[in-house]
């Protein structure tokens, strides 16, 4: 579903570009908004969530599909903990849908998906080993790892059940914003993945601003 923001990028808090292939961490506080804008077109933003006081409880892609009843994630989708509890909602967006199901891009992926000699070749779950490893305050390490979302991947499901990882549908510009529910840290992958559609085989750069 298509919805315009009533934010102004101007009033944000807080703005960065997270370039292709970089890792974004940031603790979003609950009342906060956090925009992802594809500043470029046909990029993916492969995100996790958990609360910022406990880690265990995160994202779980599980929970939020059973809860809403729809496997494809937009405005006015509740994003569910672990714990069942909703941790952000989607208040605005405007490419219209957003995968849940695909999971990230990983070097045992890329070297079963493609060929062997992609295993070397970067990838999201290496984005967000680092992103723990260089932040050892946070506690994480490789099992707190678990499933995601991919802001502006196109995964439909066909008539027979099946994944496809499609071209794109966001464009330059197009964004998804969301409301925290509880304090919650944001962990963005910005996709490196250069074998698949789901960043027109061309990785770019994404904005996330935040306001208070
Ligand atoms: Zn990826």
């Amino acid at each position: 579903m298509i919805k315009q923001s009533v934010l102004k990028p101007e009033n944000a808090a807080f703005r960065e570009t997270v370039p292709a292939g970089e890792y974004f961490l940031k603790v979003v506080k609950a009342g906060e908004s956090v925009r992802i804008l594809d500043l470029e077109g046909n990029q993916a933003a492969d995100t996790l969530f958990y609360n910022a006081h406990n880690p265990t409880e995160r994202y779980s892609a599980v929970d939020t599909i059973r809860e809403q009843g729809n496997v494809y994630l937009t405005a006015g989708s509740k994003l569910m903990s672990s714990e069942n509890n909703v941790m952000l909602e989607i208040t605005a967006d405007t490419c219209g849908r957003h995968d849940t199901l695909g999971g990230a891009c990983a070097a045992e992926s890329n070297t079963t998906r493609y060929a062997l000699e992609k295993k070397c070749m970067h990838a999201c779950r290496d984005s967000w080993l680092v992103a723990v490893t260089e932040h050892e305050e946070l506690g994480m390490s490789k099992r707190d790892i678990t499933h995601n979302i991919n802001f502006f991947m196109n995964v439909p499901v066909t008539a027979d059940g099946g994944l496809t990882f499609a071209d794109g549908i966001s464009d330059a510009g197009k964004y998804v914003e969301l409301e925290a529910r509880m304090d919650v840290l944001v962990m963005i992958s910005n996709c490196p993945q250069l074998n698949n559609p789901c960043n027109g085989w061309n990785p770019t750069p994404i904005e996330v601003l935040v306001w208070s």
